[in-house]
């Protein structure tokens, strides 16, 4: 068996010779077809309490909100990321996202799904990938969400739910000021099939929380279509 595995490897590593460098660090990779080395894998620490209660922000003290969620507040019921999104799992989502390097799913998809094992969230009947807007598909090939929401999708074995859309081509939410924000996504979000959604219990996917504009107006739209509730899951947070 193991003669048998060592000869496909090999034939496979003919058929695709893949990069033995890290993508990170460019050191040697020891493990055959992975993307990252151990020693940057072990970089990318995972968020540990105290956090928000509502959006996962790392918090100094065990206040339940933060500045944020204290004077804003957000229609789904909570937000939970893997890591921070700056360094090594910064410059992951980066290849994955602008570089193309859609292989990176797999990674990021796996760490968000430890998360998603660890919370006690409800059963949820659909996972939801935050939708781009068809030209932003079209210009980067893909959408990093539903790459995501489909390792998600297989590892848990909870449905994807497609049918939430963007109408609006939204500029990048962190350039404009708050105000500008809002009206930004006003309305940038349609349901198709609401009836699927119907008093259900759903979990957005997004790569990175921002400032939950995004997912905020995302779950309004979804429980203006009846959905039961709304939490969040992204592989990283700003
Ligand atoms: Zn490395
Ligand atoms: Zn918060």
């Amino acid at each position: 068996m193991r003669a048998k595995q060592t000869m496909t490897n090999i034939f496979l590593d003919l058929l695709f010779p893949q990069k033995p460098y890290c993508l990170i660090c460019d050191n040697r990779l020891t493990e055959p077809r992975s993307i990252i080395c151990k020693n940057c894998k072990r970089k990318i620490l995972p968020l540990t309490e105290p956090l928000c209660k509502k959006c996962g922000r790392p918090m100094k003290n065990n206040n339940r909100l933060c500045h944020d969620c204290q004077r804003e507040h957000h229609v789904f019921v909570q937000a939970r990321s893997y890591g921070l999104y700056e360094a090594t799992l910064k410059q992951l989502i980066h290849e994955f996202k602008y570089r193309g390097k859609r292989e990176l799913a797999e990674i990021l998809g796996n760490m968000m799904f430890c998360v998603l094992k660890q919370l006690t969230w409800p059963a949820f009947d659909y996972l939801i990938p935050l939708p781009l807007h068809v030209k932003r598909q079209r210009e980067r090939g893909f959408n990093q969400a539903f790459l995501l929401t489909k390792v998600l999708s297989r590892e848990s074995n909870i449905p994807i739910f497609q049918g939430l859309t963007r109408t609006k081509p939204t500029e990048h939410q962190t350039l404009l000021d708050k105000s500008f924000r809002k009206k930004n996504l006003d309305g940038a979000f349609v349901i198709l099939n609401k009836n699927k959604i119907y008093n259900k219990t759903v979990l957005l996917i997004d790569d990175v929380y921002t400032t939950g504009a995004t997912a905020g107006e995302c779950s309004k739209s979804l429980l203006e279509a009846g959905a039961k509730s709304v939490y969040v899951l992204t592989c990283a947070r700003g």
